[in-house]
């Protein structure tokens, strides 16, 4: 873990804080505020390091569930896509993807899932949502999905969604801080200042402390 950790790292896909207060944070999109921040994009967009991490799925799918492949393998647009299409090649299955709604659910309209055995792929968990609706929307399709979930960094304190394991390559809960309802957050408090994370991300892996 370790191993994909420090890759991640290196790729510019992760970015955890160290504790210095002169070094920002991340303020994530949703509002809050948070100790680290995860790019699924940093690997989707490199081909070699995506095979990596599809070949690491299917190694874990084959220990946890032996040798039945799923009929299809499933993520979310536009994220885990790049994960589905590349893990099915591997499995020799077929791939799809959910698409989100503007009332915040996921909808399954471009495959038939129906009777299928479809296995949830993700690049990213962070309260579990997202890939909740990924599942309801393929069972609500008529596909039945198989007792695991995998992803590339967990980043919630789950082991397990609704009684699915989460299998991850990366499991390293983050902190968030929801300013809006606690008024400020721990490291805003140190005088740490609240950046968005994608378009400040050398100013959060900066060398601390600064000369000048
Ligand atoms: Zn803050």
């Amino acid at each position: 873990m370790d191993d994909w950790m420090n890759r991640f790292k290196q790729l510019g896909a992760l970015w955890v804080h160290d504790g210095e207060p002169k070094r920002p944070h991340a303020l994530l999109t949703a509002g809050g505020h948070s100790d680290g921040f995860f790019n699924g994009s940093r690997i989707v967009e490199d081909p070699t390091m995506l095979c990596h991490v599809v070949t690491a799925f299917f190694a874990a799918y084959c220990r946890e569930e032996g040798t039945v492949l799923p009929d299809r393998v499933i993520g979310s647009a536009h994220g885990a896509t790049p994960l589905a299409v590349e893990l099915g090649r591997m499995m020799g299955c077929k791939i799809g993807w959910t698409e989100p709604q503007s009332d915040g659910s996921m909808l399954l309209k471009r495959f038939d899932v129906r009777g299928q055995c479809v296995l949830v792929v993700e690049d990213v968990m962070t309260s579990g949502a997202t890939t909740r609706s990924i599942i309801e929307a393929v069972q609500a399709a008529g596909g039945a999905v198989l007792r695991l979930v995998l992803v590339v960094f967990n980043r919630s304190r789950m082991t397990a969604l609704d009684g699915r394991p989460i299998i991850s390559l990366v499991h390293h809960p983050l902190n968030e801080w929801k300013v809006q309802q606690w008024g400020t957050c721990p490291l805003c408090a140190q005088g740490s200042e609240a950046v968005r994370p994608k378009a400040n991300w050398a100013a959060l892996t900066a060398d601390y402390p600064q000369e000048g």
